[in-house]
């Protein structure tokens, strides 16, 4: 006897809506997209108890006759693609003809819409996949989707869904991501009744930006200029070096206006960060890409979220060289980087709160502010712990500058002059500490340098710019120094001896598994080569472990070769420090090694009075 039976519709949709519908916050995905794409100026979304007793979706849009109304609740009812070629090319969030019998399958659904023209439009009932009513409908233009009691049917599902608030904060999260890429819509947001986001509609990207995260956070964020590469354009907003979180939530990139995560553009992000970026940080982006529909395909995943790019690499290097070029150029100002809004850039302690949402607290992880430079450094803000090493603050002769007029952008081409650089300040230097950390007087407080992470960052840039005239120049040494390898790092020298000849380590085969080094970088200041050297492969075999090929970047090479090149105890003289300090102020980055942690903290004369009691917090 035949097993194999076609599923019941309503079973089928069930099982679908699995994959479509898994929470709230996926309704208000699919629901928000199909207000979009339905031409809506006017989204309102509101739930109740995190959206699984309610969520109700009101817009604006061109709504539906009343056969669309009955054809949409179907499987595989679609107005947008026809046809296999359309499949090829997608051009608006939905294609997939899912959603709406999904959700109306695992929830008492209530459709209302009314075409602009119609005198009368429809209001259709389905409960758990099962039509209960179909009549006139007296609203105004537009449609308005609820879903109650989601997954009443299916306990199985229910089961998996979080408490009310964390469903709420990913509900809150969905539609954060939408509002972002549609400033032109109005959005707005409720729980329980009420207000959460109310955000009016604007032909300014940034206007969008600042009602969504707070004024302070967005008058921080760098302008990624326009750019095309191989057919891809890039631009947005992005957070400067040392504006990091610990998890992806800030990290927000679309394609073509749509969501989506992929691992060639987080690649791309983290290769155009490169240093500027500390390890395990995720960047702050909204990131908008814009390509040919038909160089890609979103039809990967039921929730469309991810996508598959014909050509990863062009995406990812496209993505590379443009948050690279947005951070060189925001270097290369005299006052720190071009803040997204000059006036609304402020240097004074002034916490901001952001003005729409008092449920961001909630939602806001905190910024990593260690590794932040000190010239774009936000206050603490209220709701931060007191942190036990204070954040940094401006050194006074960069605070100084907030009466000048603010600095012209330079074109990203423009070759870095010194005199575009910030004087080394003149901190009065008065020891160090535990050979590490080097205790300076400022007319502002006290600065420390970590004295190792500014040296790498100085030994980087110097790299970075010999790399780029050619090759680092090298010193021969007295007695080449023969290395024995084991197989493993054989290959992984042959592999890399070219980069590492660039670099100035002049390395070559010398018999099998045996390799001979005659030079090393000419501004190295070791006496002991062989034992740098060996530091260098050591964790040139750390990198290769955890990447899958041998073969490395160049930067990651150079970054190793800086890591090695100083050592945390060395003791330096005043003048040698001195030296060190104008250096570091000298170089493109001064603010953060070129693994991303911060060079020099600052602790304010007004933070040690607070300490010591001489001073009311606050
Ligand atoms: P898809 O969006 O993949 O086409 P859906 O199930 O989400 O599938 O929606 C089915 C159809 O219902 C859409 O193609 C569209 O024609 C119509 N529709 C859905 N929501 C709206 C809306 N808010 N306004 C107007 N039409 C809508
Ligand atoms: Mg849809």
């Amino acid at each position: 006897m035949s097993k194999i039976r076609i599923l019941p519709d309503a079973l089928a949709s069930q099982v679908a809506a699995g994959e479509v519908v898994e929470r709230p916050a996926a309704l208000v995905r699919e629901l928000v997209e199909n207000s979009l794409d339905a031409g809506a100026g006017h989204i309102e979304v509101h739930a109740q108890r995190g959206g699984i007793a309610m969520i109700r979706i009101v817009d604006d849009g061109c709504g539906m006759d009343r056969e669309d109304a009955m054809l949409c609740l179907e499987r595989h009812a679609t107005s947008k693609i026809r046809t296999k070629d359309d499949l090829g090319a997608i051009c608006t969030f939905g294609f997939r003809g899912e959603a709406l019998p999904s959700i109306a399958s695992v929830s008492r659904f209530r459709l209302a819409t009314r075409e602009r023209e119609s005198l009368v439009g429809t209001e259709i009932e389905v409960n758990g996949g099962k039509l209960t009513s179909v009549r006139d409908h007296g609203g105004a233009p537009g449609t308005v989707i609820e879903a109650r009691s989601l997954f009443f049917n299916v306990p199985a599902r229910r089961k998996f869904l979080r408490t009310e608030n964390t469903e709420f904060a990913h509900v809150e999260q969905q539609l954060r991501l939408h509002a972002i890429a549609n400033p032109q819509v109005a959005f707005t947001l409720t729980h329980n009744g009420e207000l959460v986001l109310h955000l009016p509609a604007t032909h300014d990207m940034l206007e969008r930006i600042r009602g969504l995260v707070g004024g302070e956070m967005a008058s921080r964020l760098l302008k990624v200029e326009e750019s095309t590469f191989h057919g891809i354009t890039v631009s947005g907003y992005i957070g400067g070096p040392g504006m990091s979180r610990s998890n992806r939530q800030m990290q927000t990139t679309y394609l073509n206006g749509r969501p989506i995560e992929s691992a060639s553009i987080s690649y791309g992000l983290r290769e155009g960060y490169h240093t500027a970026l500390m390890k395990g940080q995720h960047p702050v982006t909204f990131l908008f890409i814009q390509m040919d529909p038909h160089a890609f395909d979103v039809n990967v995943h039921p929730a469309k979220k991810e996508v598959r790019f014909h050509d990863g690499n062009a995406v990812r290097d496209a993505i590379s060289r443009s948050i690279s070029r947005t951070l060189e150029s925001a270097a290369k100002l005299p006052s720190g980087h071009a803040p997204a809004r000059q006036p609304a850039f402020s240097l004074v302690p002034a916490p901001a709160m952001p003005v729409i949402s008092h449920r961001q607290e909630q939602l806001d992880i905190p910024v990593t502010r260690t590794a932040a430079p000190l010239r774009q450094l936000a206050p603490v803000s209220p709701r931060a712990p007191i942190p036990e090493a204070p954040p940094p603050r401006l050194p006074v002769e960069l605070e100084q500058k907030q009466d000048e007029a603010p600095p012209e952008t330079k074109p990203a081409s423009s070759k870095k002059e010194d005199a575009d650089r910030p004087a080394a300040p003149d901190f009065r230097i008065i020891g160090v500490l535990q050979k590490l950390y080097v205790l300076m007087e400022s007319p502002e407080g006290l600065v420390l340098m970590d004295q190792h992470a500014a040296h790498e960052r100085v030994n980087f840039e110097k790299f970075r710019r010999a790399l780029e005239t050619g090759g680092v120049p090298c010193q021969r040494l007295l007695m080449p120094i023969t290395l024995q390898t084991t197989p493993r790092d054989t290959d992984l020298l042959r592999q890399n001896q070219a980069a590492l000849n660039r670099l100035g380590i002049e390395i070559d085969p010398f018999g099998p598994n045996v390799f001979k080094v005659e030079a090393v970088p000419a501004f190295l200041k070791t006496d002991d080569p062989a034992a740098w050297l060996d530091d260098v492969i050591e964790e040139l075999r750390s990198l290769s472990a955890k990447s899958s090929s041998l073969r490395l970047s160049e930067d990651a090479i150079a970054t190793t070769a800086c890591r090695a090149s100083v050592k945390s105890n060395d003791v330096l003289s005043i003048p040698e420090l001195q030296a060190l300090l104008k250096d570091l102020f000298a170089c493109e980055m001064p603010y953060c090694c070129p693994h991303g942690r911060p060079t020099l903290v600052q602790i304010s004369t007004a933070e040690l009075e607070r300490k010591f009691g001489r001073r009311a917090p606050g």
